[in-house]
C-alpha cells in the first residue's frame, strides 16, 4: 500500500472513530488509537481485533500530547509484521546482497504476558518465544535486561552528578527517569523545556539495545549496520513511536537502531494466524551479544518495571551518605501508583524519590512542580498505571481496558522470576571496557545517551483537569 493510500485510509479511520469534541480530525492518539489504528489494518482475527468504529470520547483523552500526525501515523504503520516478513522472505531468495542478518531482542516486561497465555513460568515462555521466533526465520534472539542494565548505571551516574553539582545547576533536580518513551514524549511535546532539562539524558533500555545490536553485535559478526534488521518485542505501541526518533537512525547506513517494534500482542496474533500452539514449538535458549546462550531468566528489583527507584535510591544512599538500604519502605500516597521513599540521616532527610505512575498521577506532579511544591531528587515516571507490564500492547480487553486478572497473573510470575544486579553482572564492565572504551568516556556518552528537547508549540497548551 503506498504512503498516499494509507494516509487517505488514516483520514478515512479518523473520520469513523470520532471523538465527542472532534479534535482529532487528523490525527491520532498515539497511546489510545495505535492500537485501533493497527487492527484497523490487520483484519485478522484476534482478542484486539473487536475495535474498530469505536467512539473515543474526551474522557478517553490522556491529555498526553502525544496525537500522531498522518505522516508519523504512516511511518508508524511501516512497523508491522509484514515489514517483518518481507525481510524474512528476502532471506529465502538466492540474491544473497539483499540478505540481512534478523535480530529479535524482547523486553523483559513482554515475557509475563506469554508466560500466562502459555500457561509456563517465565523462563519456559522465554525459552518458547524464542523458539518461535526462530521458527519464523530469525536468527538471534536477545533479551534487553542487559539494554537496562547499562540504563539503570547510566542514570545512576547522572543522579550522582546532579547531585554533586545541584547548587550550580538549577535543573539538576528534581530527575526524571527517561525510560519510558510515552513519558518523554509527553514532557517534549506539552511540558516543553520547564521539564525537559530534568529529564535524564540516558537512553531507554529499547535504545540501548539498538546501539548493542547495531554497534556491538554487527561489529562481533563482521556486518555493517544496515545487513542487521532488529526486531523489538515490547508491551506497548509508544516503543514504535520512540524508534522513529531522529537520534537514532544512522544517514551514514541509511538505516535504523530499531528497524521495527512489534507489541506482545501482536506477535501472539502472528501465533494465532499461523494456528501455532505452544506445544508444536520447540523451546529454545534465549542468546546473548556475545554469542552464547541464556540459561536463565532474570529481572530487575520492582514488580513491573526495571526498577529504577530502588537502584538508585540503594547507590545514592552508599555512594553520598554511605549508608547501606537493606529494605527500601514505600509510603503509598494519593493511590498506589503514586508513592514515596525517604532517606534520613542524623534526624534529616537526605534522600527523597517517588514513584508517580500513570498520567494521572504525572499530571499531578506536573501541576504541583509548577507550584513549585514537588521536592523530589528523582521521580520515576511511567506512563502506564502499574508500570509495564501494564503496557497497552499486551493484555488488553476488547474495549481497550486493562485485563485485570491476567495483569495479576503477570505480576506474579514476574515476581517469582530472580533478581540480578547490574553491578553483579560482569559481563557489563566487560563491554564498558571493551565497546565502550570506559564508563565516562566519550563513545560511552555518545552510544548510552541522548537529547531531549522540547517541540516549538511545548508548554502552550492549557492544563487539562482531570
Ligand atoms: S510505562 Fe507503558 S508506555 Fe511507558 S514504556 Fe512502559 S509500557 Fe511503554
Amino acid at each position: 500500500m503506498s504512503v498516499y493510500a494509507i494516509t487517505a485510509t488514516l483520514r478515512h479511520y479518523a473520520a469513523h472513530t470520532k471523538c465527542c469534541c472532534n479534535c482529532h480530525t487528523q490525527t491520532l492518539c498515539s497511546t489510545y488509537r495505535y492500537k485501533r489504528f493497527f487492527f484497523f489494518f490487520s483484519h485478522q482475527k484476534s482478542e484486539f481485533h473487536r475495535l474498530t468504529d469505536a467512539r473515543v470520547f474526551l474522557s478517553d483523552c490522556m491529555a498526553c500530547g502525544n496525537c500522531v500526525t498522518s505522516e508519523e501515523g504512516a511511518r508508524i504503520f511501516a512497523q508491522n509484521q509484514t515489514e517483518l516478513f518481507k525481510v524474512l522472505s528476502l532471506n529465502k531468495k538466492c540474491d544473497t546482497s539483499l540478505h540481512r542478518l534478523v535480530v529479535a531482542s524482547v523486553s523483559p516486561q513482554s515475557v509475563p504476558y506469554f508466560a500466562v497465555k502459555f500457561g509456563l513460568s517465565v523462563c519456559e515462555a522465554a525459552r518458547k518465544l524464542c523458539g518461535f521466533l526462530k521458527s519464523l526465520g530469525v536468527n538471534h534472539v536477545f533479551d534487553t535486561t542487559i539494554a537496562a542494565d547499562f540504563s539503570i548505571l547510566e542514570t545512576q551516574r547522572d543522579f550522582i552528578q546532579r547531585f554533586r553539582r545541584q547548587a550550580q545547576d538549577e535543573h539538576a533536580f528534581p530527575m526524571f527517569a527517561s525510560a519510558c518513551p510515552g513519558w518523554v514524549q509527553y514532557a517534549e511535546r506539552v511540558l516543553g523545556d520547564s521539564v525537559t532539562p530534568h529529564i535524564c539524558t540516558s537512553k531507554s533500555p529499547q535504545q540501548i539495545m539498538g546501539s548493542l545490536v547495531k554497534g556491538y553485535f554487527a561489529s562481533h559478526k563482521n556486518l555493517s549496520p544496515d545487513k542487521i534488521f532488529h526486531l523489538s518485542v515490547a508491551p506497548c505501541y509508544d516503543r514504535k513511536m520512540e524508534a522513529l526518533r531522529e537520534d537514532y537512525y544512522t544517514a551514514l547506513y541509511k538505516c535504523r537502531d530499531v528497524d521495527c517494534v512489534l507489541t506482545s500482542g501482536e506477535i501472539l496474533q502472528v501465533m494465532e494466524q499461523r494456528n501455532i500452539s505452544v506445544k508444536e514449538i520447540e523451546a529454545s535458549p534465549l542468546e546473548n551479544v556475545f554469542g552464547g546462550t541464556t540459561c536463565e531468566f532474570v529481572r530487575h528489583e520492582g514488580t513491573s518495571s526495571d526498577g529504577y527507584l530502588a537502584h538508585i535510591f540503594r547507590h545514592a544512599a552508599k555512594e553520598l551518605f554511605d549508608m547501606d538500604v537493606k529494605e527500601i519502605t514505600y509510603k503509598t500516597l494519593k493511590n498506589k501508583d503514586f508513592q514515596e521513599v525517604c532517606l534520613e540521616k542524623d534526624g534529616e532527610t537526605v534522600l527523597s524519590f517517588a514513584a508517580a505512575y500513570g498520567f494521572r498521577n504525572i499530571q499531578n506532579m506536573v501541576l504541583k512542580l509548577r507550584k513549585r511544591k514537588f521536592h523530589y531528587h528523582f521521580v520515576e515516571v511511567l506512563a502506564c498505571p502499574g508500570g509495564c507490564l501494564n503496557g497497552k500492547g499486551q493484555a488488553q480487553t476488547a474495549d481497550g481496558k486493562p485485563e485485570r486478572e491476567m495483569l495479576q497473573e503477570m505480576e506474579e510470575a514476574f515476581t517469582r522470576v530472580p533478581v540480578l544486579s547490574p553491578e553483579s553482572k560482569p559481563h557489563i564492565q566487560e563491554l564498558y571496557a571493551s565497546w565502550l572504551e570506559g564508563a565516562e568516556s566519550q563513545k560511552s556518552r555518545d552510544l548510552l545517551h541522548t537529547k531531549f528537547v522540547p517541540a516549538p508549540q511545548a508548554g502552550a497548551r492549557p492544563d487539562m483537569k482531570w
